[in-house]
């Protein structure tokens, strides 16, 4: 019964040869002829060789971008929605397919790969589909009577789309959807650590039907390709989601031709348990808050805050959740939480832990390694922390919170603010009026009341302060994706 998913034979073909990438309707080599290997991180084993891209194939993907521009910039935009649709249904139909690469590549448990990563994608295409024919503009009254006005929203034109490996394929489309679904076309990196279902998506995008250069997809890494993206005189726009450090690298390298940039960067994002909150769905809400996709989520609610007197309630029942929690392959279906992306964020994360109890905070549960292969970590709650404590203040990625008791709860949305970033935050109390002045209180992008992480495609999310520059979801996503022209006529 708890047998681990067996590869699907497309699955294995799909590994069983390196892959190309993908430029105009071409799939090809890099020009320097490079490959790198992708691991399994629940083994660490090598599970497929891509091809490894940098500036000699940026420069031919942005080039076939350009050109496939001039037509998809124009095009019909109610061809453009069911193209989009086309590739959704597409999605679905290899939806099993996506799943397992996913898992496999990144680790994540298999059934949240189908339910989230996969199904997610799915719908970020059809959302988006539907604003490919309602770009609308204006018209308007000006100073004189025979001058008549109107606005015209316009494709950005050639994005670059950086994207990371803890939702690759869900990231790929919030980039991809708004991005064609407005006129623009895309050279998508995705990240080193996964770039398998951006491929597979990429195969997808010609079976759909897009036209050729419409989408390239250029696997690589970020101090090479992502580099030549960023900062390539014939890009218009780079939109990135990672880490703020390589956030402001790219703000740096945009600043050339001044492209357009957006950000989806790190958070540290406070999770805020009050005394009155229904305290059983507050605990196994702030436990899946953090230990969701290994806490591997620019929006885990990291940093827990429980008023005092309902403090060791909170955790005790956050620590027994951590330990019933499942830790396995994600091919198993009975996993509930999978390895760390890589054994870079191993060390990462278990550095971490270590800095914390170096600067005198306490493990309350976890903190260990789990086996001795794949990048096993268990479920970790931090306790006795200090302000300024490189565990409270720095972004971990990892299944790690550190909590602290509150004694003045006038006090806390200063606490809860104070951090560089500003991503997304959560508040558990059945006081409404508490509940709605801690949502206007918090400078985040993102506040959740009694729940944390639902995100939407119709709804905006992005970050405050260093958590980002603009807004991915619903129609606030069409400003990063279009200019408006103000057009004046004289009669
Ligand atoms: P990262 O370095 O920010 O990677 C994100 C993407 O940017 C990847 O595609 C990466 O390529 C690329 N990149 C790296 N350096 C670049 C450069 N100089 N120019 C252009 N693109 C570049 O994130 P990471 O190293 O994978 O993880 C580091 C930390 O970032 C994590 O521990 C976590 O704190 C944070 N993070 C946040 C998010 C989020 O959603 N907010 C997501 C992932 C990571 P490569 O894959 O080749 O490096
Ligand atoms: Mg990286």
């Amino acid at each position: 019964m708890n047998a681990p998913v067996g590869k699907l034979s497309s699955v294995e073909q799909f590994l069983g040869k390196p892959r190309p990438m993908l430029i105009g309707d071409e799939w090809v080599a890099a020009q320097s002829g490079k490959t790198f290997p992708v691991y399994n991180p629940a083994t660490g084993e090598v599970i497929a060789q891509v091809a490894e891209g940098d500036k000699a194939d940026v420069d031919l993907a942005v080039a076939a971008a350009r050109k496939a521009f001039e037509k998809w910039g124009r095009s019909n935009p109610g061809k453009r929605a069911r193209l989009m649709w086309k590739l959704a249904d597409l999605i679905e139909q290899h939806a099993e397919e996506f799943a397992q690469l996913e898992t496999l590549d990144n680790g994540k448990p298999i059934t949240e790969s189908r339910m989230i990563d996969v199904m997610g994608a799915a719908a970020y295409f059809r959302y988006f589909a539907g604003w490919c024919d309602k770009l609308d503009g204006i018209t308007s009254r000006v100073s004189s009577p025979d001058v008549h006005a109107y606005t015209l929203r316009e494709p950005v034109g050639v994005c670059a789309q950086i994207v990371p490996w803890n939702f690759p394929l869900l990231m790929a489309s919030w980039k991809l959807a708004p991005c064609l679904a407005t006129g623009n076309v895309s050279i998508l990196k995705p990240a080193e650590e996964t770039p398998l279902t951006a491929l597979r998506l990429g195969e997808l995008f010609l079976e759909a039907g897009f036209p050729a250069g419409v989408v390239q997809v250029i696997p690589g890494y970020g101090h090479t390709a992502g580099a030549a993206l960023s900062g390539h005189p014939d890009v218009d726009k780079v939109a990135f989601t990672g880490s703020t450090e390589v956030g402001k690298l790219i703000v740096q390298a945009a600043s050339g031709n001044l492209k357009k940039v957006s950000l989806e960067l790190g958070g540290k994002s406070p999770n805020i348990v009050f005394a009155d909150a229904d305290m059983s769905k507050a605990i196994t809400g702030s436990a899946n808050a953090i230990f969701f996709n290994c806490g591997q989520v620019c929006v885990a609610g990291s940093r827990l805050y429980a008023e005092r007197k309902v403090f060791d309630q909170v955790v005790e029942g956050m620590a027994d959740f951590a330990k019933k929690i499942r830790v396995g392959s994600g091919m198993d279906p009975q996993t509930q939480m999978g390895p760390l992306v890589s054994s870079t964020q191993f060390d990462r994360v278990t550095g971490m832990i270590k800095s914390g109890l170096d600067e005198g905070a306490e493990i309350l549960t976890g903190g260990k390694r789990i086996g001795d292969q794949g990048y096993f970590v268990e479920p970790t709650i931090i306790v006795n922390t200090k302000p300024n404590m490189r565990v409270v203040r720095e972004e971990i990625f990892g299944p790690v919170v550190v909590a602290s008791p509150v004694d003045d709860i006038e006090e806390i949305a200063r606490i809860a603010n104070d951090t560089p970033y500003g991503l997304a935050a959560s508040v558990w109390t059945q006081d409404l009026t508490k509940a709605h002045k801690m949502a206007s209180a918090l400078k985040a992008g993102t506040v959740w009341i009694n729940t944390h992480g639902m995100i939407e495609p119709h709804l905006p999310f992005g970050g405050y302060k260093q958590s980002g520059w603009g807004r991915e979801g619903g129609k606030e996503s069409l400003d990063l994706y279009t200019q408006v022209k103000a057009v004046f006529a004289a009669l």
